[in-house]
């Protein structure tokens, strides 16, 4: 990718933080009850440490071997794991993230666990929902949620800490909102069960073309790339 300029990451930081702060007072909200992640997958170390020293708090990478050869470059930061996880990787990135957002099966669930007792830590984590049951897309389906909740919660070095998504692309706000709409509602449906060894309070959505709508329809966790650093040439 080509560098960012720091008048270019300016320029789209402060559209980004106009939209969001806009959105925060549409439903009565404050920056302090939505995090905004930067999505960070092709951007260089330089221009991170540059979104960090900004008031980026939270970052996220997709791929491993990426979140690698970042993290020893890092300013400090948040740094979140959300993209899909293979099982024999989860022993490289557990100690070096705070949340692993995309949990999308019981087996990784499981080897997380594992991997976290070794070490002696509670990992927190966020189970990925499919809600638009899209072949091509990871995550549980809505109608198996709640009983991946249940088991994932006996395994004792996890804490479930909500759900995480990424709806299909629609055409109108309206359909787009209706996929953030089940979202709130199973988070709210799964927060009320109070299940043991849970805390759920975070709900995942939103990217750069609908962050915005998603904080409308309860989002306090918004994941926002494109909109901060440019389109991304991938390879
Ligand atoms: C890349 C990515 C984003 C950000 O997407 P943009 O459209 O670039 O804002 C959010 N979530 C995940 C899981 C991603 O991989």
């Amino acid at each position: 990718m080509e560098k960012l300029s720091a008048k270019e990451f300016d320029q789209n930081y402060n559209a980004v933080m106009e939209k969001f702060n806009s959105a925060l007072e549409s439903v009565g909200k404050t920056s302090n009850d939505v995090i905004l992640l930067a999505a960070t997958k092709t951007v260089d170390v330089d221009t991170i440490n540059y979104a960090i020293s900004k008031g980026i708090t939270h970052v996220g990478e997709n791929k491993v071997q990426e979140l690698l050869s970042k993290h020893n470059f890092l300013n400090p930061v948040n740094e979140h794991f959300i993209g899909h996880l293979q099982t024999n990787k989860v022993k490289d990135v557990i100690d070096k993230v705070s949340l692993i957002q995309s949990v999308d099966s019981i087996k990784l669930a499981r080897e997380i666990s594992k991997q976290a007792q070794k070490r002696g830590i509670v990992m927190d984590i966020l189970l990925e929902v499919n809600i638009g049951k899209e072949e091509s897309k990871w995550g549980f389906l809505p109608n198996d949620i709640f009983s991946a909740v249940k088991e994932i919660s006996t395994f004792s070095n996890l804490r479930i800490c909500g759900l995480m998504t990424i709806p299909p692309i629609c055409e109108d706000t309206e359909a787009q909102s209706k996929f953030f709409r089940e979202m709130y509602n199973l988070y709210v449906d799964i927060r009320e069960q109070k299940i043991d060894n849970t805390n759920i309070s975070i709900l995942s959505m939103g990217m750069s073309d609908d962050f915005d709508l998603a904080i409308k329809e309860g989002a306090n966790l918004v994941r926002v790339g494109t909109a901060l650093f440019g389109k991304r040439n991938y390879l």
